[in-house]
């Protein structure tokens, strides 16, 4: 099994991501994010906002309506230029992106391919109730243009100045050719996006555009990814969007692949000029101190919340070789089952800060209700605090292995000792280490260790 199948398994197995509407054989690009997996994509999105809003002060925040009128979308560009080249086979009718093939023939069955044809990914929509009079329209294909139809709003009702930026969390919705890679493209996915307005001056907006892929990059690592699997791709001249005059992608190695998690763009003046030129509104900022009227440039940092949330699941995945815990016979002659001597260990070693359970609790044992009170108490309490976890199926060891799994960073043993001196077991997931540490200090003991 390859990264991607080990990681798509344990997140069906453990709950973070289900194939869409799976009893219904599924809908191809579409994905559910089960009970871990909406604590994980919760604390991506709660540290996105954190950093690019709550910590900053020339950063607002917007939540823009997925549906927009289809004007927008003319505006944008993205009725005539949004699109992929489409080819199909002529034999086994399957269709491919002529862009991702390195062949011009079949790649399920080598047949002939037909001339590529641009293939437009917005979904379509109809509101209204009378049939004729519906009003089409699309779900939209990239948050970003939420933002900038409102920077006249913003401007108007807060009290940023250039350079500000607006930062948005959302669904967007495209057509993708050729879903997959688990959920690396979607059809529905999320994005997190910052739209930052700048003066209309290349050389000054090139440095905002370098710190931003600075600050971006240094997001990812700082919430636990590993240094090495990161790095900037710059777009050819060729590659660049319709409206970009740079633009770099952050991309994750995933297993000897290079894959684009975020995009880094300067989209110079092209979005409000469109829309002065589309509403007829005038879009233009002006500049109380020097008394100048322009249309400022943007730099857009725009992420997948769902690949996001993919590689940081990959890179914490983990396998170790631990001393099985079966196997205590030392000599292999007394050892008739030749069991192994070790054990797999999956450990998914999540920054606590994103791990959807920051604890787990457990009694030692279930039938005993002198040590279920007293864990559930402890249960009841650090709830308040932060997501915790209860288990008291099986043996500790089947417990453990499934917090590991979860990449639950600490689990908390009530056993007889706690009754006799008030004290827990704390087992840390990565170093497995146990520590004693009284009732009463435990929540602080956590609260230090998972900031
Ligand atoms: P790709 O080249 O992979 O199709 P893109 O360059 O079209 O992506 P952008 O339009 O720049 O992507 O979108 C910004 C971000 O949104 C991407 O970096 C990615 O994280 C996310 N994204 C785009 N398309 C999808 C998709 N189909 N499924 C999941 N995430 C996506």
């Amino acid at each position: 099994m390859d990264i991607w199948e080990k990681v798509a398994s344990l997140a069906k197995r453990r709950g973070f991501i289900f194939p869409g509407s799976e009893i219904y054989g599924g809908l191809a690009g579409t994905w559910d994010y089960g009970p871990l997996g909406a604590e994980l994509k919760r604390n991506i999105k709660n540290e996105f906002w954190k950093s690019m809003v709550q910590e900053r002060s020339d950063v607002v925040g917007l939540d823009a309506s997925i549906i927009m009128s289809p004007k927008v979308w003319e505006a944008s560009g993205h009725l005539t230029s949004f699109s992929d080249p489409l080819v199909e086979c002529k034999k086994c009718h399957h269709r491919f992106r002529a862009d991702q093939l390195t062949e011009k023939k079949c790649p399920d069955c080598g047949g002939e391919l037909t001339e590529p044809k641009q293939f437009n990914l917005m979904v379509e929509t109809y509101l209204g109730v009378i049939e004729g009079e519906k009003l089409k329209t699309y779900l939209r294909g990239e948050i970003t243009q939420g933002v900038h139809v409102n920077f006249k709003n913003v401007l108007s009702s807060t009290r940023v100045k250039i350079p500000f930026g607006v930062a948005q969390i959302g669904k967007a919705f495209r057509n993708e050719i050729t879903p997959g890679g688990f959920t690396f493209r979607s059809r529905e996915f999320e994005q997190m996006e910052l739209q930052y307005y700048v003066r209309p001056d290349l050389k000054e907006s090139m440095k905002t555009f370098e710190d931003w892929k600075k600050e971006r990059m240094a997001w990812y690592v700082a919430l636990g990814m590993k240094k090495e699997n990161l790095r900037f791709k710059e777009h050819a001249k060729d590659e660049l969007a319709h409206y970009a005059k740079a633009a770099f992608d952050i991309e994750y190695h995933a297993e000897g692949e290079w894959k684009e998690m975020e995009g880094i763009h300067h989209r110079g003046d092209w979005d409000v000029r469109r829309h002065q030129e589309f509403s007829g509104e005038d879009m233009a900022y002006f500049d109380e101190e020097t008394k100048e009227k322009f249309l400022p440039y943007i730099i857009e940092t725009s992420g997948g919340v769902d690949r996001a949330t993919l590689f940081f699941l990959m890179d914490a995945y983990t396998e170790e070789k631990i001393p099985n815990s079966k196997f205590q016979i030392p000599n292999k002659s007394q050892n008739p089952n030749n069991e192994a001597r070790e054990e797999t260990r999956i450990v998914l070693k999540l920054h606590p800060k994103l791990a959807p359970y920051k604890a787990a609790v457990f009694p030692l044992l279930a039938n005993k209700p002198d040590l279920v009170n007293v864990a559930r108490k402890i249960y009841d309490d650090l709830k308040k605090d932060f997501m915790v976890a209860w288990d008291d199926r099986g043996n500790i060891g089947k417990r453990y292995r499934a917090q590991d799994e979860a990449g639950t960073p600490f689990c908390v043993t009530v056993d007889f000792d706690s009754l006799e001196h008030g004290d827990v077991t704390v087992r840390d997931r990565d170093t497995m280490k146990q520590e004693r540490v009284k009732v009463e200090a435990l929540e602080a003991y956590l609260k230090e260790k998972i900031k």
